[in-house]
């Protein structure tokens, strides 16, 4: 399923701990905890299993889970993989900093579809405004922290604004990875079952499928062309979000290993073959242990 990312990686930052905190905005925000040390890694390596565990996340919204259990669950998400990176995600280029301006597409997180810089970045730092050093045209961020230094010498060259939402005190609220995760696995869900029940239900039932899968559009990453011993594109994710969601498309649209639901225990899982309706064979005895119990 790969294809389009084999000669690819990219470089994302996880701290070693991750807490939730109240900011005074009445929103609850999931930040690096005191004392967590930054880590760069390449979040294609264990690209598929980052999607399941994203997708698992977002079936516990889906099923309307209690909120502390999501929450415990996005937190280890964010310790296995960081967080989502919403902040460049969101507008048109990751690279607002340098234009001194925000542009967003219309979305389901913010109305105002302008702003300027200062405004929005407060959405992502509700604790501790960054020290911004502003000039007509562009926007520095400065720091002293020896991690954050080291960051930003590591990220050289890479929109400021990525580099940013690896700092300590960027945060991501509870509501916004929600939405985030909600909808992948509702995507997720969209595209199986609309095959699965494809000659079971009507017409009207199908369109809605159509139409869920159609909301599933916003930003795209960008891309370029490096010339390694050949030319290569190399996609330009700035932000993990973008990277799920490129990765969660590849997966949705393989023939050969498609993403499927568990009949028995509902989590999303990689068909190794094109009937396999079970994650585990553990899955497929419990369910068929049920149906002869109902059955007798
Ligand atoms: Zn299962």
């Amino acid at each position: 399923m790969m294809k389009l990312f084999e000669q690819n990686s990219a470089s994302w930052v996880r701290y070693s701990d991750y807490e939730w905190r109240d900011a005074e905005d009445g929103h609850s925000y999931l930040v690096p905890a005191a004392g967590a040390e930054p880590r760069p890694y390449d979040p294609l390596a264990t690209g598929e299993q980052m999607v399941l565990d994203a997708l698992e996340v977002g079936g516990l919204l889906f099923r309307h889970q209690p909120e502390n259990e999501i929450k415990a669950a996005m937190r280890e998400f964010a310790c296995k993989y960081g967080l989502l990176g919403i902040m460049t995600a969101l507008p048109t280029t990751a690279r607002f900093m340098e234009i001194n301006h925000v542009v967003l597409p219309k979305n389901d997180f913010i109305r105002d579809l302008t702003m300027p810089v200062e405004d929005y970045i407060h959405l992502f730092f509700p604790f501790g405004k960054p020290d911004l050093q502003s000039t007509e045209d562009e926007n520095r961020f400065s720091t002293e922290d020896k991690y954050e230094v080291a960051l930003f010498l590591t990220y050289e060259g890479y929109p400021q604004a990525q580099i940013m939402s690896f700092m300590r005190d960027y945060g991501e609220r509870y509501e916004w990875q929600a939405k985030v995760f909600r909808d992948w696995a509702f995507t997720m869900a969209t595209s199986f079952l609309y095959y699965e029940d494809k000659d079971k239900v009507d017409e009207h039932t199908l369109d809605i499928y159509r139409q869920g899968m159609a909301a599933f559009d916003e930003n795209a990453p960008t891309y370029h062309i490096a010339l390694l011993d050949k030319p290569t594109m190399v996609w330009d994710f700035h932000s993990l979000l973008l990277a799920i969601k490129m990765l969660l498309s590849m997966m949705l649209t393989d023939e050969e290993h498609p993403l499927r639901l568990c009949r028995q225990c509902h989590k999303a899982f990689i068909s190794r073959s094109p009937n396999t309706k079970f994650c585990s064979q553990d899955c497929k005895k419990k369910y068929n242990a049920e149906q002869m119990r109902r059955r007798s």
